[in-house]
């Protein structure tokens, strides 16, 4: 199969669908990869780097697109992208169709199949593709509250693991899932006194035989989640509802009687947020403050570190990319388990039920 690689041009988006070593892979399947002049800049891949590893660079995204069988990105196609797809193409990216009318409209007018990797499912129902982004927004969590957390961030000047002799700064983790759990990796890595919460036992079980009493888990309710976010210094906010808005569990009156100088990171903000007083802000100017209280609500915080991401996506995507070059999208599609429910588009029909409604398609 050939396998197209265009630049990603969402604004400040700088990974790629491929690194260097994915395509040597795809090669060595037998596959043609061809890839946009510059497209691994972001990550510190040269045109060079891609040659090496037997793709070919093409000067335009025009050039990309007209070759290619399959096409491989990380973000939505933006509208000059979708214009460029055809009903011969196969897509394979992040989509995040429910919210997006106009994406949808165009990929049902391309005819082209389009498979999201936001959608695909493991044997326990979990989403591998979108687990690393998590992961990678859990450990910058940390990085990022500890930052805030400095005198001249408009933090209380506190050092997240102390030092002998001071006591260490309180981390408190609201949701331990994916994001939770390398939240509280990096806390614990910085000798923080972390704390988390979560509504489910299974969870607390797991985590709690993870890290042993280096972390003490709470049970969340109204007073268990109010006596910790009082006390904290740091507050990760990492809780999901499947297919729902985030739930405002931290209110305008806790943040109001926080300590003087404490952060608040709201790693949920993607989906609206776990703190009333959030609303989404950039890597240009992450931070704002209310009521003395730091807030760093980045929406797509992944983006700061586009090489890791870059590398720790295409781990998780490889294994589909080459069943679908080895195999075409039918079998790939039916062989791999988990992987149909990934299938978002297909030829002019949206066959994901909870878009499809949404946006007033038959399904
Ligand atoms: P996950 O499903 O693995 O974990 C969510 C956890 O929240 C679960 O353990 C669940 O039991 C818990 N939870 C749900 N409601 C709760 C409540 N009321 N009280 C306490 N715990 C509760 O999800 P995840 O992959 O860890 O993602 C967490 C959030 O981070 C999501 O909103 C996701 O969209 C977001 N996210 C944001 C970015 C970003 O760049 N900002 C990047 C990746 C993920």
């Amino acid at each position: 199969m050939l396998v197209g690689v265009p630049k990603e041009i969402k604004n400040h988006e700088y990974r790629v669908g491929l690194t260097p070593d994915s395509v040597r892979e795809v090669v060595a399947h037998g596959h043609e990869v061809v890839v946009e002049t510059n497209a691994g800049v972001g990550i510190g891949a040269s045109d060079a780097d891609y040659e090496a590893a037997g793709a070919s660079i093409l000067p335009t995204a025009a050039e990309v697109f007209a070759k290619a069988e399959m096409i491989v990105k990380v973000k939505e196609p933006q509208a000059v992208e979708r214009k460029m797809l055809r009903p011969d193409h196969l897509l394979f990216t992040y989509l995040h169709l429910a919210p997006d009318p106009e994406q949808t409209a165009d990929l049902v007018a391309s005819g082209a199949v389009c498979i999201a990797y936001e959608t695909v499912t493991d044997q326990k129902g979990r989403l591998p593709l979108l687990a690393p982004m998590s992961q990678v927004a859990g450990r910058l969590s940390i990085q990022a509250g500890a930052t805030a957390l400095q005198k001249a961030n408009g933090g209380a000047g506190v050092l997240l693991g102390g030092v002998p002799g001071v006591a260490p700064a309180k981390t408190v983790v609201i949701g331990g899932g994916v994001v939770g759990a390398h939240a509280i990796e990096m806390a614990i890595g910085l000798g923080s006194d972390v704390t988390v919460l979560d509504r489910n036992v299974d969870v607390l079980d797991a985590l709690s035989a993870r890290f042993g009493s280096r972390l003490k888990t709470v049970f969340s309710n109204r007073a268990a989640l109010e006596k910790e976010v009082l006390a904290a210094d740091l507050v990760v906010g990492a809780v999901l509802v499947a297919g729902a808005a985030a739930p405002k569990l931290v209110t305008k009156e806790h943040i109001k009687a926080m300590k003087p100088g404490s952060v608040v990171v709201d790693v949920a903000i993607d989906q609206g947020g776990c703190f009333e007083t959030s609303r989404a802000t950039t890597h240009q100017d992450p931070t704002y403050i209310v009521d003395e209280v730091v807030h760093y609500c980045v929406a797509n915080m992944p983006g700061a570190v586009a090489r890791t991401s870059t590398y720790a996506l295409n781990n998780a995507t490889l294994p589909y990319v080459l069943a679908l070059a080895d195999k075409g999208y039918a079998a790939a599609l039916r062989d791999i388990p988990g992987f149909m429910p990934g299938l978002n588009v297909y030829k002019g029909q949206v066959t994901v039920a909870e878009v499809a409604e949404n946006l007033g398609y038959t399904y």
